[in-house]
């Protein structure tokens, strides 16, 4: 087997700048900032605290919405047998050249009778399971989700977008009607909407893939894309629709109001550690990160600075008397101890994104004041300690606000509208980006345009009404608005 691992190569001391190679830019931050690092097993990868603070507070963050909207957490065995998983046909053909085999346990490695697929997404084993659960309508619906870490064997590994392991929740839920199911997975799709955009500052396109793209089993899928600093586009959360498909493959079934046996409808939907990965690509620069405040580990970042021991007593008990309002407050911040240079203090908080930074010396503290510095605009501003902690909650909520600004207005200047296959090739060969065309729908147009520009691909169908003008491939009349662009 052929493996292309970025792991292979060498850790490089200063970061690559991003306009030189986007590639190596990206593998030195998450590396450097500690968010993630290749394990022993090849192709999985640790997450470290830095990055996994990260995942957490978009963990909180999702699953309180879907709390809010009555859905249950639960937990699913990591191994689901090999008879759940060829039950049904698509979804099977779609995962099986992905999926990892337990195929002997115990001291004696002895054969096991069944081989155990350790679970690539559980929609097989709560298929089989959940049916013990719903007998009658008065069961429905059935709105679940569990957090926990599938296997996906790839070939090509790059940390957080594309591992043997990553970590996310699946929900999975069961309704008595079609039409109750589509709105549980619109529904969803507006919460990851929210969690990209409201929370990472990302804005994205969402609606509906093309068939060719759709989800194996699924009877179509829903998708947020967001677009990174280099100009392709990152699928960041997908909810699916499946009729009754997998009820129909599991035998899930209920007794309807008329007491006829129906079969149920169900969805399911994700985000993974892929999103840790979102917030380097959509906003990080030469320095390295910048982390949206809402899900920033470190919010403020203090910088004592001092001479000698005298004047490091009068900077702590400074630093003491207003750093609880800002515990109070709800600020994550840390005050930078470490025997080490403040230039050095400066480039490594820098690195990690932390979004607002306070040198304090001992002019400060007769002063009153402290030294603001914002990673975005980089500004030195005096601040008066009166007040401090309602102030940083401002300037956190600005920050959040430009970032977004940004990235909106990156997404913007990135977005083109173009009407023939050959200027959507033209295109590609100079720049990225999101590319809007009309499309005839007809799955042979979309194959050409994959393969006549190297690899792009319709990312979503724009969800308004029908398309004017002709199909960018075969010049029929198009059905529908697409955007295209090139994807991780
Ligand atoms: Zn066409």
């Amino acid at each position: 087997m052929k493996e292309t691992v970025e792991e292979q190569q060498d850790f490089v001391k200063d970061i690559t700048k991003m306009s030189d190679d986007f590639d190596r830019w990206y593998t030195d931050v998450v590396r450097k900032a500690e968010l993630a690092d290749w394990s022993g097993v090849r192709g999985m990868m640790v997450v470290r605290p830095y990055g996994w603070a990260m995942w957490e507070a978009i963990t909180r963050a999702f699953d309180d919405m879907i709390k809010e909207s009555g859905h249950e957490n639960w937990a699913f065995p990591l191994l689901i047998p090999r008879s759940y998983l060829m039950k049904e046909a698509e979804h099977v053909e779609g995962f099986a050249p992905e999926v990892a085999w337990v195929t002997r346990a115990g001291g004696d490695m002895e054969e096991l009778e069944e081989p155990l697929a350790v679970r690539p997404t559980s929609e097989t084993i709560i298929g089989a399971l959940i049916k013990r659960y719903i007998q009658s309508h008065r069961d429905l619906p059935k709105l679940t989700n569990q957090w926990n870490s599938v296997v996906r064997w790839e070939m090509r590994s790059r940390l957080f977008l594309r591992s043997r392991e990553f970590w996310w929740q699946e929900g999975h839920t069961f309704h008595a009607s079609g039409q109750e199911a589509m709105e549980e997975a619109q529904l969803i799709l507006g919460y990851y909407r929210s969690i990209a955009e409201d929370w990472l500052a990302v804005p994205v396109l969402s609606g509906k893939k093309t068939p060719a793209e759709t989800f194996p089993g699924a009877v179509y899928t829903l998708t947020v894309e967001g677009l990174m600093r280099d100009g392709l586009a990152l699928q960041m959360g997908t909810s699916h629709y499946f009729g009754q498909n997998f009820a129909r493959a599991y035998d899930i079934s209920f007794s309807n109001k008329a007491n006829e046996r129906e079969l149920c409808y169900s969805t399911s939907w994700g985000i993974s550690t892929r999103l840790v990965g979102a917030i380097v690509m959509a906003h990080g620069d030469d320095s390295g990160l910048l982390v949206p405040p809402k899900v920033a580990p470190v919010q403020v970042v203090v910088v004592p600075i001092f001479r000698d021991d005298a004047s490091r007593i009068k900077v702590e008990g400074f630093i003491d008397g207003w750093g609880r309002e800002l515990k109070a407050a709800g600020i994550r911040h840390r005050v930078d101890w470490r025997d080490e240079r403040p230039g050095d203090k400066y480039a490594h908080w820098e690195l990690k994104g932390v979004p607002l930074r306070l040198n304090v010396g001992a002019r400060d503290v007769d002063a009153g004041q402290v030294e603001l510095v914002d990673r975005l605009s980089r500004e030195r501003r005096a601040v008066p300690v009166a007040g401090i902690a309602a102030r940083l909650q401002a300037e956190l909520a600005a920050f959040q606000t430009k970032l977004f600004e940004r990235a909106q207005k990156y997404q913007r200047d990135n977005t083109f509208e173009l009407s023939t296959l050959d200027e959507v090739i033209a295109h590609f060969r100079e720049r990225s980006g999101f590319v809007w065309a009309p499309w005839c729908d007809d799955a042979e147009c979309e194959a050409r345009i994959k393969t006549e520009t190297g690899g792009v691909t319709i990312r979503t169908i724009d969800s308004d009404e029908k398309a004017s003008g002709k199909c960018l491939v075969c010049g029929k009349p198009a059905e529908h608005r697409v955007a295209l662009a090139k994807a991780y």
